[in-house]
């Protein structure tokens, strides 16, 4: 189902923390509970280390029940700060409310909740990954040192059930994938993997285009660094999925301290508020912008799966509401000719991340997917644009000016291209 955009009801069932069904008012009110009876119009920051102890009893009673993943009843002490924050907890029942999720546990990074899903996994007794690639850089590169105790088997959609073994304990995947933007089918995986529970990293999409536990993903992932905060100046990273997984995780998170920091919960939960907006108002600019430098000289290619032929299983408007405000160039003269691309953009920045409300740019084989093994990065010749919230005709100069330069080192390039609206 997609996911409800004003005013289509929602699909997913209404309850006590969802005081509506239509994503932009959840997004605006979820995690607010309480908040209007203290006093307060916004929730207050604590930023308590430590909590005092009604007795030793119920303080010692407390610490057990956080220290395995449990979550304090009315009254009780959250006791250390790295066992329960209300902050936190607020911006997890936000998160929860628009992925459509029992529950969400956020971490310090993305990485962070990457890192608590695999320490789960392995300690359940099933320490191999099936991976489909491409996927982000940081997530290649922990399974393939190995680093947290798993072993990986490579693949994609169709090589899913092929490569489940009986110690298998997580499939994962990233749609639309990092940086080429192909899409995957989350429930043909789903199908596929049979028992073993699916981890869909989100990140490019956010639950305001796809929410993947509605296609029977166990688990949803987030770089919250990226959209849900959209401002490029908190990071964090989340999981959501059952109560089960819950428990487990929130009990590694207290064992191992990845833990959120309240002032960065804020920061999220309050981006969670413009969410739907700013992911819309981004979608469309991608659109138009993938659709306006289609044929330009410079291009070998452009990467966006809202393009005509690049959504061959037909999941835009199925799984996904859009292509993303993500979109990919493959330019001219390969890893020169990004070079030139890259370092040619003015307006937009030439800086790592992506999903806030400026754009940036980056060449994903030098940089974010540069731990990826020889032969599977992406193209020399990729650059990734994360689009922002600039009005389009400004980041259309930029990126055109950019390409430009690109065209100045390829003489035999024709320079002729005619851009709708400029
Ligand atoms: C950035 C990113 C991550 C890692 O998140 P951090 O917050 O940087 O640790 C994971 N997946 C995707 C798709 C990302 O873009």
């Amino acid at each position: 189902m997609l996911p409800p955009s004003s005013p289509q009801p929602s699909s997913h069932q209404p309850s006590s923390h969802q005081p509506s069904t239509h994503l932009d008012t959840l997004a605006v009110h979820a995690g607010m509970a309480g908040v209007t009876a203290s006093g307060s119009h916004v929730p207050v920051i604590d930023l308590s280390s430590t909590n005092p102890l009604a007795s030793v009893q119920s303080g010692g009673d407390s610490y057990e029940n956080l220290a395995t993943g449990g979550t304090p009843g009315p009254g009780d002490s959250a006791v250390y700060q790295r066992l329960w924050q209300p902050g936190v907890a607020r911006f997890e029942t936000a998160l929860s409310a628009l992925e459509g999720s029992e529950g969400t546990v956020a971490f310090a990074t993305g990485m962070a909740a990457l890192t608590a899903v695999l320490i789960a996994t392995v300690t359940a007794g099933r320490p191999h990954i099936v991976a489909l690639r491409p996927i982000y850089g940081g997530t290649d590169h922990v399974l393939a040192t190995g680093l947290l105790g798993t072993t990986v088997t490579w693949t994609d959609a169709a090589g899913v059930a092929a490569a489940i073994r009986p110690d298998t304990g997580l499939v994962i995947l990233e749609t639309p994938a990092n940086p080429t933007l192909e899409l995957t089918d989350i429930g043909a995986v789903v199908r596929a993997a049979g028992p073993v529970p699916v981890l869909v990293d989100n990140t490019f999409a956010t639950p305001v285009l796809q929410r993947p536990l509605e296609s029977g993903a166990s688990l949803v992932l987030h770089s919250a660094t990226k959209y849900l905060g959209g401002h490029g100046d908190a990071m964090g990273g989340t999981v959501s999925g059952s109560d089960e997984w819950m428990v487990r995780l929130r009990q590694v998170r207290a064992l191992t301290g990845g833990l959120l920091h309240p002032l960065n919960a804020y920061l999220l939960h309050r981006g969670l508020r413009t969410l739907p907006l700013r992911v819309r108002a981004q979608q469309a600019s991608a659109a138009d912008i993938a659709e306006r430098l289609v044929g330009h000289p410079a291009l070998v290619r452009v990467l966006y799966p809202g393009l005509p032929g690049q959504d061959p299983q037909g999941l835009i408007g199925r799984q996904i509401a859009g292509g993303g405000a993500l979109l990919a160039l493959d330019v001219v003269g390969g890893f020169d000719g990004a070079v030139r691309f890259t370092e040619g953009c003015r307006l937009i920045e030439h800086a790592v991340s992506l999903g806030g409300v400026d754009s940036l740019v980056q060449h994903p084989a030098s940089l974010t997917h540069r731990p990826v093994e020889a032969g599977k990065r992406p193209g020399a010749g990729i650059v990734r644009l994360s689009i922002g919230l600039e009005h389009v005709d400004d980041l259309m100069f930029d990126i055109l000016g950019a390409l430009d330069r690109v065209l100045e080192s390829q003489p035999a390039a024709t320079a002729e291209f005619a851009t709708a609206g400029s």
